[in-house]
């Protein structure tokens, strides 16, 4: 069980690196529009290859975008488990999590035991 004070030391990180993310969604949406606009310039350019790169870019905003919402999530997540203080203990377990380990990754919601056990 974590005191209020370690409760607010992690809620702190949770909500700078939330910041962080939204940011870098951001900066994602803003690029992604860029490319929208250039493939479409790009249908007037006879260069396929070109194209080609566009969309391999395009993907792969697409794919970062996907993994930087599932991180939210985790941290939003974390974010509840703090107001309503079931964080830091093993969601499978219900042991405490080493602080060592939150400091690490402050979203988790298992110890390192049931991470190993669950691949
Ligand atoms: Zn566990």
């Amino acid at each position: 069980m974590l005191s209020d004070e370690e409760l607010k030391h992690f809620q702190d990180i949770l909500l700078a690196k939330r910041h962080e993310t939204q940011e870098e969604l951001n900066e994602l949406k803003e690029l992604s529009k860029e490319k929208d606009q250039s493939s479409e310039n790009a249908a007037y350019a006879s260069h396929i290859a070109e194209m080609g790169t566009d969309a391999q870019e395009q993907e792969k905003i697409y794919l970062l975008t996907e993994r930087l919402n599932d991180f939210l999530r985790n941290l939003n997540e974390a974010l509840d488990r703090i107001a309503n203080k079931t964080y830091g203990s093993c969601q499978i377990c219900g042991k405490d999590i080493d602080k060592e380990r939150l400091e690490a990754v402050p979203q988790t919601q298992l110890c390192l035991e049931c991470k190993v056990k669950m691949g």
